[in-house]
Protein backbone atom coordinates (compact mmCIF):
# COMPACT_ATOMS: atom_id res chain seq x y z
CA UNK A 1 0.00 0.00 0.00
CA UNK A 2 1.24 3.75 -0.54
CA UNK A 3 -0.44 7.03 -0.08
CA UNK A 4 -2.84 7.12 -3.27
CA UNK A 5 -4.25 3.85 -2.30
CA UNK A 6 -4.83 4.71 0.96
CA UNK A 7 -6.48 7.96 0.01
CA UNK A 8 -8.61 5.73 -3.18
CA UNK A 9 -9.35 3.18 0.45
CA UNK A 10 -10.78 6.24 2.14
CA UNK A 11 -12.37 8.25 -0.12
CA UNK A 12 -14.10 5.41 -2.07
CA UNK A 13 -16.18 3.94 0.54
CA UNK A 14 -17.91 3.63 3.97
CA UNK A 15 -15.93 2.82 6.75
CA UNK A 16 -17.64 0.44 9.23
CA UNK A 17 -16.78 -1.52 12.30
CA UNK A 18 -18.41 -5.24 12.25
CA UNK A 19 -19.30 -5.68 16.27
CA UNK A 20 -19.21 -9.47 15.87
CA UNK A 21 -15.57 -9.51 15.53
CA UNK A 22 -14.23 -6.18 15.88
CA UNK A 23 -12.80 -5.83 12.21
CA UNK A 24 -13.04 -2.89 9.97
CA UNK A 25 -15.23 -2.93 6.56
CA UNK A 26 -15.06 -1.15 3.52
CA UNK A 27 -18.40 -0.65 1.63
CA UNK A 28 -17.56 0.51 -1.65
CA UNK A 29 -19.43 3.86 -2.94
CA UNK A 30 -21.46 2.68 -5.85
CA UNK A 31 -19.16 2.61 -8.73
CA UNK A 32 -15.83 1.74 -6.86
CA UNK A 33 -16.99 -1.60 -6.10
CA UNK A 34 -13.66 -2.89 -8.23
CA UNK A 35 -11.32 -0.27 -7.03
CA UNK A 36 -11.84 -1.20 -3.22
CA UNK A 37 -12.19 -4.68 -3.93
CA UNK A 38 -8.86 -5.21 -5.25
CA UNK A 39 -7.06 -2.97 -2.36
CA UNK A 40 -8.54 -5.15 -0.07
CA UNK A 41 -7.43 -8.00 -2.23
CA UNK A 42 -4.02 -6.72 -2.60
CA UNK A 43 -3.19 -5.49 0.76
CA UNK A 44 -4.67 -8.23 2.79
CA UNK A 45 -7.86 -6.07 4.41
CA UNK A 46 -9.94 -8.65 4.90
CA UNK A 47 -10.94 -8.62 8.34
CA UNK A 48 -8.47 -5.74 9.42
CA UNK A 49 -8.57 -5.06 13.50
CA UNK A 50 -9.13 -1.76 14.31
CA UNK A 51 -5.75 -1.37 15.95
CA UNK A 52 -3.91 -2.30 12.45
CA UNK A 53 -6.45 0.40 10.66
CA UNK A 54 -5.53 2.34 13.02
CA UNK A 55 -1.87 2.20 11.89
CA UNK A 56 -2.63 2.30 8.36
CA UNK A 57 -4.12 6.02 8.72
CA UNK A 58 -1.34 7.10 11.06
CA UNK A 59 1.77 6.03 7.97
CA UNK A 60 -0.59 7.16 5.37
CA UNK A 61 -2.86 10.20 7.06
CA UNK A 62 -0.70 12.86 6.70
CA UNK A 63 0.38 12.45 3.10
CA UNK A 64 -2.68 12.22 1.98
CA UNK A 65 -3.52 15.80 4.24
CA UNK A 66 -0.55 17.17 2.59
CA UNK A 67 -1.25 16.46 -0.80
CA UNK A 68 -5.01 18.22 -0.10
CA UNK A 69 -3.51 21.03 1.12
CA UNK A 70 -1.74 21.64 -1.76
CA UNK A 71 -4.60 21.00 -4.29
CA UNK A 72 -6.75 23.55 -1.87
CA UNK A 73 -3.69 26.31 -2.33
CA UNK A 74 -3.59 25.45 -5.88
CA UNK A 75 -7.60 26.07 -6.09
CA UNK A 76 -6.99 29.57 -4.53
CA UNK A 77 -4.34 30.39 -6.46
CA UNK A 78 -6.75 29.78 -9.60
CA UNK A 79 -9.28 31.68 -7.64
CA UNK A 80 -6.97 35.03 -7.62
CA UNK A 81 -5.86 34.85 -11.06
CA UNK A 82 -7.13 37.01 -14.16
CA UNK A 83 -9.07 35.91 -17.41
CA UNK A 84 -5.71 36.80 -18.98
CA UNK A 85 -3.32 35.29 -16.80
CA UNK A 86 -4.78 31.75 -17.53
CA UNK A 87 -4.86 32.21 -21.12
CA UNK A 88 -1.37 32.99 -20.93
CA UNK A 89 -0.49 29.79 -19.26
CA UNK A 90 0.99 26.86 -20.99
CA UNK A 91 -0.71 23.64 -22.07
CA UNK A 92 1.36 21.57 -19.16
CA UNK A 93 0.09 24.09 -16.44
CA UNK A 94 -3.82 24.62 -18.16
CA UNK A 95 -3.79 20.70 -17.58
CA UNK A 96 -2.29 20.86 -14.09
CA UNK A 97 -4.74 22.72 -13.22
CA UNK A 98 -7.67 20.79 -14.48
CA UNK A 99 -6.08 17.65 -12.88
CA UNK A 100 -6.51 19.88 -9.61
CA UNK A 101 -10.26 21.07 -9.74
CA UNK A 102 -11.31 18.36 -10.92
CA UNK A 103 -9.24 15.52 -9.28
CA UNK A 104 -10.62 12.14 -8.54
CA UNK A 105 -11.98 12.96 -4.99
CA UNK A 106 -13.86 16.19 -5.67
CA UNK A 107 -16.76 16.30 -4.42
CA UNK A 108 -20.28 17.65 -6.41
CA UNK A 109 -20.58 20.47 -3.46
CA UNK A 110 -17.27 21.33 -3.36
CA UNK A 111 -17.17 21.76 -7.55
CA UNK A 112 -20.56 23.60 -7.49
CA UNK A 113 -18.42 26.33 -5.02
CA UNK A 114 -15.49 26.34 -7.16
CA UNK A 115 -18.11 27.07 -10.62
CA UNK A 116 -19.95 29.62 -8.91
CA UNK A 117 -17.14 31.28 -7.57
CA UNK A 118 -14.52 30.60 -10.55
CA UNK A 119 -16.90 30.80 -14.17
CA UNK A 120 -15.12 32.79 -15.89
CA UNK A 121 -11.65 31.75 -14.52
CA UNK A 122 -12.67 28.15 -15.69
CA UNK A 123 -13.93 29.14 -18.95
CA UNK A 124 -10.72 30.89 -20.02
CA UNK A 125 -9.03 28.31 -18.88
CA UNK A 126 -10.98 25.43 -21.37
CA UNK A 127 -11.47 27.92 -24.22
CA UNK A 128 -7.47 28.17 -24.06
CA UNK A 129 -6.90 24.75 -24.25
CA UNK A 130 -5.01 24.10 -27.63
CA UNK A 131 -3.86 21.25 -28.95
CA UNK A 132 -0.39 20.40 -30.66
CA UNK A 133 -0.67 20.45 -34.58
CA UNK A 134 0.73 17.16 -34.84
CA UNK A 135 -2.03 15.81 -32.85
CA UNK A 136 -4.76 16.67 -35.10
CA UNK A 137 -2.94 15.44 -38.49
CA UNK A 138 -1.64 12.10 -36.69
CA UNK A 139 -6.06 12.21 -36.08
CA UNK A 140 -6.61 13.07 -39.65
CA UNK A 141 -4.36 10.33 -41.47
CA UNK A 142 -6.16 7.52 -39.56
CA UNK A 143 -9.44 9.15 -40.16
CA UNK A 144 -9.17 9.34 -44.17
CA UNK A 145 -9.03 5.64 -44.42
CA UNK A 146 -12.61 5.44 -42.71
CA UNK A 147 -13.63 8.26 -44.91
CA UNK A 148 -12.58 6.24 -48.11
CA UNK A 149 -14.45 3.10 -47.02
CA UNK A 150 -17.49 4.73 -46.04
CA UNK A 151 -17.38 6.68 -48.92
CA UNK A 152 -16.98 3.78 -51.37
CA UNK A 153 -19.65 1.72 -49.52
CA UNK A 154 -22.59 1.57 -51.49
CA UNK A 155 -25.23 0.14 -49.03
CA UNK A 156 -23.65 3.45 -46.94
CA UNK A 157 -24.07 6.03 -49.45
CA UNK A 158 -27.52 4.56 -51.10
CA UNK A 159 -29.21 4.66 -47.47
CA UNK A 160 -27.76 8.42 -46.78
CA UNK A 161 -28.90 9.76 -50.12
CA UNK A 162 -32.44 8.44 -49.00
CA UNK A 163 -32.24 8.80 -45.73
CA UNK A 164 -35.46 10.63 -44.87
CA UNK A 165 -37.49 7.54 -46.67
CA UNK A 166 -35.76 4.28 -45.69
CA UNK A 167 -36.95 2.75 -42.46
CA UNK A 168 -35.62 2.24 -38.84
CA UNK A 169 -33.96 -1.23 -39.69
CA UNK A 170 -32.06 0.19 -42.66
CA UNK A 171 -30.56 3.56 -40.64
CA UNK A 172 -29.87 0.81 -37.82
CA UNK A 173 -28.11 -0.87 -40.20
CA UNK A 174 -26.13 1.78 -41.44
CA UNK A 175 -24.90 2.45 -38.28
CA UNK A 176 -23.79 -1.46 -37.58
CA UNK A 177 -22.19 -1.57 -41.13
CA UNK A 178 -20.49 2.18 -40.40
CA UNK A 179 -19.12 0.23 -37.42
CA UNK A 180 -17.20 -2.73 -38.59
CA UNK A 181 -15.73 -0.44 -41.00
CA UNK A 182 -14.30 1.47 -37.74
CA UNK A 183 -12.89 -1.64 -36.12
CA UNK A 184 -11.51 -2.44 -39.07
CA UNK A 185 -9.26 0.40 -39.56
CA UNK A 186 -8.93 1.21 -35.82
CA UNK A 187 -8.14 -2.43 -35.00
CA UNK A 188 -10.48 -1.92 -31.89
CA UNK A 189 -13.99 -4.17 -31.42
CA UNK A 190 -17.00 -1.99 -31.40
CA UNK A 191 -20.43 -2.70 -29.80
CA UNK A 192 -23.76 -0.67 -30.81
CA UNK A 193 -27.09 -1.02 -28.86
CA UNK A 194 -30.29 0.69 -29.37
CA UNK A 195 -32.27 2.66 -26.90
CA UNK A 196 -36.01 4.50 -27.20
CA UNK A 197 -36.44 7.68 -24.98
CA UNK A 198 -38.74 6.44 -23.02
CA UNK A 199 -36.36 3.44 -22.18
CA UNK A 200 -33.61 6.06 -21.49
CA UNK A 201 -36.00 7.89 -18.79
CA UNK A 202 -36.79 5.20 -17.18
CA UNK A 203 -33.45 3.59 -17.16
CA UNK A 204 -32.65 7.54 -15.21
CA UNK A 205 -35.13 7.61 -13.55
CA UNK A 206 -36.03 11.02 -15.24
CA UNK A 207 -39.64 12.23 -15.30
CA UNK A 208 -41.26 12.11 -18.79
CA UNK A 209 -40.42 15.59 -20.54
CA UNK A 210 -36.59 14.94 -19.74
CA UNK A 211 -34.20 15.71 -22.00
CA UNK A 212 -32.37 12.51 -23.57
CA UNK A 213 -29.40 12.05 -25.35
CA UNK A 214 -29.36 11.02 -29.31
CA UNK A 215 -26.34 8.83 -28.83
CA UNK A 216 -23.77 7.97 -26.13
CA UNK A 217 -21.12 5.71 -25.28
CA UNK A 218 -20.72 3.85 -21.93
CA UNK A 219 -18.22 0.85 -21.14
CA UNK A 220 -16.73 0.98 -24.48
CA UNK A 221 -20.09 0.18 -25.86
CA UNK A 222 -22.22 2.71 -28.25
CA UNK A 223 -25.74 3.74 -28.15
CA UNK A 224 -27.68 5.27 -30.26
CA UNK A 225 -31.54 6.61 -29.46
CA UNK A 226 -33.92 4.98 -32.17
CA UNK A 227 -36.93 7.54 -31.88
CA UNK A 228 -33.92 10.08 -32.38
CA UNK A 229 -32.61 8.27 -35.26
CA UNK A 230 -36.02 8.55 -37.28
CA UNK A 231 -35.46 12.35 -37.01
CA UNK A 232 -32.10 12.96 -38.00
CA UNK A 233 -29.93 14.16 -40.34
CA UNK A 234 -28.72 11.61 -43.24
CA UNK A 235 -25.03 11.89 -42.11
CA UNK A 236 -26.11 10.72 -38.03
CA UNK A 237 -25.46 7.08 -39.42
CA UNK A 238 -21.96 7.33 -40.13
CA UNK A 239 -20.84 10.60 -38.27
CA UNK A 240 -22.75 10.32 -34.74
CA UNK A 241 -20.90 6.72 -34.92
CA UNK A 242 -17.79 8.58 -35.48
CA UNK A 243 -17.94 10.89 -32.98
CA UNK A 244 -18.76 8.47 -30.06
CA UNK A 245 -16.28 6.07 -31.14
CA UNK A 246 -13.96 9.30 -30.38
CA UNK A 247 -15.16 9.35 -27.24
CA UNK A 248 -14.86 5.02 -26.82
CA UNK A 249 -10.83 5.85 -27.62
CA UNK A 250 -10.12 9.01 -25.42
CA UNK A 251 -11.26 6.27 -22.69
CA UNK A 252 -9.54 3.51 -24.07
CA UNK A 253 -6.37 4.50 -25.84
CA UNK A 254 -2.94 5.79 -25.16
CA UNK A 255 -1.95 8.05 -27.58
CA UNK A 256 1.69 9.35 -28.64
CA UNK A 257 1.35 13.04 -26.41
CA UNK A 258 1.31 12.45 -22.97
CA UNK A 259 -0.02 15.41 -22.14
CA UNK A 260 -3.19 14.38 -24.68
CA UNK A 261 -3.47 11.18 -22.27
CA UNK A 262 -3.64 13.73 -19.40
CA UNK A 263 -5.74 16.09 -20.95
CA UNK A 264 -8.73 13.41 -22.12
CA UNK A 265 -7.88 11.50 -18.14
CA UNK A 266 -9.74 14.52 -16.13
CA UNK A 267 -12.90 14.42 -15.17
CA UNK A 268 -13.74 17.65 -16.31
CA UNK A 269 -17.02 16.46 -17.25
CA UNK A 270 -18.25 15.80 -13.86
CA UNK A 271 -19.05 19.67 -14.32
CA UNK A 272 -21.78 18.89 -16.59
CA UNK A 273 -24.04 17.83 -13.96
CA UNK A 274 -24.26 20.85 -11.87
CA UNK A 275 -27.60 22.16 -11.12
CA UNK A 276 -26.60 25.67 -12.15
CA UNK A 277 -25.52 24.02 -15.74
CA UNK A 278 -27.97 21.87 -16.24
CA UNK A 279 -30.88 24.28 -15.60
CA UNK A 280 -29.74 26.89 -18.29
CA UNK A 281 -29.80 25.76 -21.99
CA UNK A 282 -26.89 28.85 -22.63
CA UNK A 283 -25.21 27.73 -19.78
CA UNK A 284 -24.76 24.31 -20.77
CA UNK A 285 -24.09 25.12 -24.46
CA UNK A 286 -20.98 26.81 -23.23
CA UNK A 287 -19.61 24.41 -20.97
CA UNK A 288 -20.08 21.61 -23.05
CA UNK A 289 -18.63 22.84 -26.11
CA UNK A 290 -15.59 24.02 -24.05
CA UNK A 291 -15.09 20.24 -22.78
CA UNK A 292 -12.05 19.05 -24.02
CA UNK A 293 -13.47 15.90 -25.07
CA UNK A 294 -16.17 17.44 -26.76
CA UNK A 295 -13.68 19.66 -28.97
CA UNK A 296 -11.71 16.74 -29.73
CA UNK A 297 -15.09 14.58 -31.19
CA UNK A 298 -16.74 17.59 -32.42
CA UNK A 299 -13.86 18.44 -34.74
CA UNK A 300 -13.09 15.10 -35.50
CA UNK A 301 -16.68 15.14 -36.50
CA UNK A 302 -16.87 18.08 -38.37
CA UNK A 303 -13.56 16.45 -40.65
CA UNK A 304 -14.95 13.45 -41.69
CA UNK A 305 -18.25 14.70 -42.67
CA UNK A 306 -16.52 17.44 -44.71
CA UNK A 307 -14.31 14.79 -46.11
CA UNK A 308 -17.32 12.41 -46.69
CA UNK A 309 -19.16 15.45 -48.45
CA UNK A 310 -15.89 16.38 -50.68
CA UNK A 311 -15.49 12.50 -51.87
CA UNK A 312 -19.07 11.73 -52.52
CA UNK A 313 -21.26 14.59 -52.81
CA UNK A 314 -24.11 14.19 -50.69
CA UNK A 315 -24.86 17.15 -49.01
CA UNK A 316 -26.43 17.06 -45.47
CA UNK A 317 -29.67 17.77 -45.12
CA UNK A 318 -31.18 19.11 -41.71
CA UNK A 319 -32.42 17.54 -38.65
CA UNK A 320 -35.35 17.34 -37.30
CA UNK A 321 -34.60 18.74 -33.64
CA UNK A 322 -35.38 20.85 -31.10
CA UNK A 323 -34.25 24.72 -31.27
CA UNK A 324 -32.11 24.02 -28.20
CA UNK A 325 -30.97 20.66 -29.44
CA UNK A 326 -29.75 22.34 -32.44
CA UNK A 327 -28.02 25.75 -30.67
CA UNK A 328 -25.93 23.13 -28.44
CA UNK A 329 -24.51 21.23 -31.82
CA UNK A 330 -23.71 24.35 -33.40
CA UNK A 331 -21.68 26.11 -30.37
CA UNK A 332 -19.99 22.96 -29.70
CA UNK A 333 -19.32 22.18 -33.54
CA UNK A 334 -17.90 25.95 -33.72
CA UNK A 335 -15.62 25.45 -30.42
CA UNK A 336 -14.16 22.71 -31.95
CA UNK A 337 -13.31 24.62 -35.38
CA UNK A 338 -11.96 27.44 -33.38
CA UNK A 339 -9.58 25.47 -31.25
CA UNK A 340 -8.54 23.34 -33.94
CA UNK A 341 -7.28 26.49 -35.82
CA UNK A 342 -5.61 27.99 -32.96
CA UNK A 343 -3.96 24.56 -32.59
CA UNK A 344 0.00 25.12 -31.18
ZN1 LIG B 1 -19.57 13.95 -27.51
Amino acid sequence: MNSDDFADLIFFSNIELNPENDAVNFIAYKGKETVIADLIKNNHLENISMDDFNNLVAKYMPLVQAKQKLQEKKIDDFKNMSPEKISRLTLEQKIEYLETIFNKYQTNEKLADIYSLNKDNLKALLYGIRLPKDFWQSEERQADRFVSLVSDNQQITDNMKNWQKINLEDKKATIKTTAKIIEYVYGIPLEIGFYTSEEYRKHHNLDENAHTLGAYQEKGKIFFNSDRLENSDNYMGVSVVFHEFTHKRQEETKFDNPLINRLFACNAYNIMGMKNIVSSSSEYGDMYSLMPLEIHAFAMQQYVENKIADKTGIEKTKANESKNIRQVHDKAFAMAAVAKYHSI
